[in-house]
């Protein structure tokens, strides 16, 4: 029996839609299961710079510290202080979080359901069998270097001469690529046992240190099948052969890409899930931030219209990541199989001879399987 903290954090836009549907299934795994949840929540994003002056508080901050786990929705839009230069950015909220609490490794896993292979673009026979997991720098790399600009790392434009340049830093150190480098294996030992490595070693130093951290990694598993492949071929190959993957680490951009490109395999960016895992344990598994990898679809807000496939998906992520409820975990994933079996869909995964339902019913539907 489960007895955990979880602080909810809806946000922005969509955010609070299908957070809602998310805590709702977790609310029934919970009457299910006999376990007991104590739920949080807290202020992030534009409400949060509204009422606090800041996208994150830190009372909010030390309840999520005080968490097994964290649910969030998304963060985005324009708030009125920050129309001023300098102020204050909901999208701030999602890096304290990452940066504070560590979360260096972003699992991702793509597994389009086969009674939805039609809303891919891609033909079902290149779909059949298609069960990846990426696995995301998510700490360093590019992206850090704009956060937090340090001597001998810079990330800035230059206004010194007759015409202005600009700079950024792609820069890793072993230890930052090995601790995702091995997360990476044992996921893999627990899945199809196959790791693609991605990088372009072919002309950036920092690849070239990541090849050879993954080699040194894959002695350490020999049960374990990997491979490297250059960032170009991969985004090729995630096209021509999905199925050929199991377990792809990679670092923060090439990721940040590569997802978004993989996420059209289902049919929709709103169907997918994420994990952002640190080092810190919880009682069951590891402290975790979980969080639907679309953002806050301005475009559809309020409308009941976003599909919130995604924060379900990752309420079944943080079950079995920072629970260690495997069981109800697969349970929750199979309900969202069953409700897209039977053909319920959200507008956006849609096609000819399906019933369409909002966001509400979706997540009822979801409920009502489980
Ligand atoms: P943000 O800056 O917060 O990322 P955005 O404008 O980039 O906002 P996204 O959330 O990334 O918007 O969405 C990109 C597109 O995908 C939008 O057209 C949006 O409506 C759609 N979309 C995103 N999430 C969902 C969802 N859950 N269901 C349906 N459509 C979605
Ligand atoms: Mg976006």
């Amino acid at each position: 029996m489960s007895n955990a903290t979880i602080t909810v954090l809806p946000g922005d836009g969509v955010g609070p839609e299908v957070t809602s549907q998310a805590l709702q299934v977790l609310r029934a795994v919970e009457d299910l299961y006999g376990h007991t949840f104590t739920v949080h929540r807290g202020l992030v994003g534009l409400d949060a710079i509204e009422e606090q002056g800041v996208a994150i508080s830190d009372a909010t901050f030390e309840t999520c510290a005080h968490s097994d786990a964290i649910l969030f929705g998304a963060v985005g839009g324009l708030p009125a202080a920050a129309k001023r230069a300098g102020g204050p950015r909901p999208e701030q909220a999602l890096f304290r979080l990452r940066k504070e609490f560590g979360f260096f490794a972003n699992l991702r896993p793509v597994r389009p359901v086969e009674a939805m292979y039609e809303a891919s673009p891609l033909k079902p026979e290149y779909l059949k069998g298609t069960d990846m997991i990426f696995v995301r720098e998510l700490s360093a790399g590019l992206y850090y270097g704009h956060l937090d600009s340090v001597p001998g790392k810079p990330s800035e434009i230059r206004h010194n001469g007759q015409e202005a340049e600009a700079v950024d830093t792609l820069l890793y150190t072993e230890q930052e690529i090995e601790r995702v480098v091995r997360a990476a294996f044992e996921i893999a030992a627990g899945r199809r046992r196959k790791v693609t490595s991605v990088d372009k070693a072919n002309v950036l130093s920092s690849s070239v240190l990541w090849r050879e951290v993954v080699e040194r990694v894959a002695r350490d598993h020999p049960t374990v099948a990997w491979e490297h492949m250059l960032v170009d071929a991969c985004a090729m190959q995630l096209i021509r052969d999905p199925a050929d993957f199991d377990v792809v680490v990679t670092e923060n951009l090439f990721g940040d890409i590569l997802t978004d490109e993989a996420s059209m395999l289902t049919g929709s960016i709103g169907m997918l899930p994420s994990a952002s895992l640190g080092v810190r344990r919880t009682e069951a598994g590891m402290f975790g931030l979980y969080e639907p990898i679309h953002g806050s679809a301005p475009d559809i807000v309020g409308q009941d219209k976003a599909n919130p496939i995604g924060a379900v998906l990752s309420a079944a992520l943080l079950l079995r990541h920072s629970l260690g409820l495997t069981r109800e975990a697969a349970a929750v994933e199979e309900a969202v199989e069953d409700v897209l079996r039977e053909g319920y869909r959200t507008v956006d995964i849609h096609e000819g001879g399906c019933t369409v339902v909002g966001t509400s019913e979706m997540g009822q539907r979801i409920r009502h399987k489980l």
